[in-house]
């Protein structure tokens, strides 16, 4: 199949609203990362983004809407409880997806088959144009090959998806770069599952008291149920094996390493005391630029080719968290504990 680089001007987006009307797949921007949407009410059509990424039929999409009203006009939802429309009020359009009791004309190859969907209002102005011209909600997950970085330029999608796709509109660079923050409004406390841009405190902020899954931060045991499916697997790596290096004494591990093919995935102010390949993401502080350019520097490591890369581990908190929760999946959950050495 021959992969159309479109633009993001009146024509392209109206042209993309074609292909996706017709069925096929498009790879779109989005301020969280590049989706790979198809129209959420055609279970066809959604069965052909699991088979172009390579994703397990048992993790769902996230359906993706332009206007709230659309919840209602496309039956997307059973039920829209309370609390979750004081946070669509608050956090729509933006990186926030909730997941929320199914409506019936969700097909089971969106929700993989649970009884609830997960529904997002993106604030890109080039994603609401492509669902507007779409004319139907879109279902996208990343637009990568399953388990690789996510993408975050249209380049990164080319990369992965060229000829298995029908187009890709190039909307610039992400705003955020991590995906959106995934919240369960089944609970009568509701759950952050998937940490990401919008924070924990904002919500809260909003709502009040909510919880955090253990799949955030933890690795999920053997037989335990994930009750977002995605986090229980590895996920956003490069092909280099990423391990993270926590506690006091990161440099000098690290230049212990410098006889072997290896980089540091660290922060500004490391780069001028290591003596391997420094891959920094930002300054310590500044999480919102980390998260800006994580899965660009996952990638380079490939570009690059190297065997290793020790990532310094990052503070769990904030912003923090979501990066914390991409790092340690691209590791694998394969962690240097320097103080426990
Ligand atoms: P992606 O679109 O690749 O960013 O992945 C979407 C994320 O949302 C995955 O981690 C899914 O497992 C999660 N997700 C989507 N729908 C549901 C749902 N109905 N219940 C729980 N998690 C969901
Ligand atoms: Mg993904």
């Amino acid at each position: 199949m021959n992969t159309l680089l479109l633009s993001d001007n009146e024509y392209d987006v109206k042209q993309a609203g074609e292909i996706l009307k017709n069925g096929g797949l498009v790879g779109i921007p989005t301020e969280t990362v590049y989706g790979l949407a198809a129209n959420a009410l055609d279970g066809e059509a959604v069965a052909r983004i699991f088979s172009a990424k390579g994703r397990p039929m048992d993790n769902p999409l996230i359906v993706h809407i332009a206007d709230i009203d659309d919840i209602e006009r496309f039956s997307l939802v059973s039920d829209f409880p309370q609390k979750a429309k004081l946070l669509a009020e608050k956090f729509w359009s933006g990186p926030l997806t909730m997941i929320i009791p199914k409506g019936s004309a969700v097909p089971p190859e969106v929700s993989a088959g649970l009884d609830t969907v997960a529904i997002r209002f993106p604030e890109h102005k080039t994603a609401q144009a492509i669902i507007k011209a779409a004319g139907v909600p879109l279902a996208a997950p990343s637009a990568n090959i399953s388990g690789s970085p996510s993408p975050t330029t249209a380049e990164h999608v080319m990369n992965d998806l060229n000829g298995r796709i029908n187009a890709v509109v190039d909307g610039g660079e992400c705003r955020v770069g991590l995906e959106s923050t995934v919240i369960t409004m089944v609970p009568d406390t509701p759950r952050i599952l998937r940490p990401g841009g919008i924070t924990p405190e904002q919500i809260e902020s909003v709502i009040g008291k909510i919880d955090i899954d253990d799949a955030v931060l933890n690795r999920l045991e053997k037989n335990e149920k994930a009750a977002s499916p995605g986090m229980k697997y590895k996920h956003y790596s490069p092909k280099a094996r990423v391990i993270l290096v926590r506690g006091e004494g990161y440099i000098d591990f690290v230049n212990s390493k410098s006889d072997k093919n290896v980089a540091a995935l660290c922060y500004n102010d490391d780069v001028n005391n290591l003596s391997v390949r420094a891959i920094p993401l930002g300054d310590m502080t500044d999480t919102e630029s980390q998260a800006h350019v994580l899965f660009d520097k996952l990638r380079q490591i490939d570009r690059e080719n190297f065997d290793i890369v020790y990532a310094r581990c990052p503070k769990a908190d904030g912003v923090g968290m979501a990066i914390y929760n991409r790092l340690i999946r691209a590791a694998g959950f394969e962690v240097i504990d320097l103080e426990k050495l």
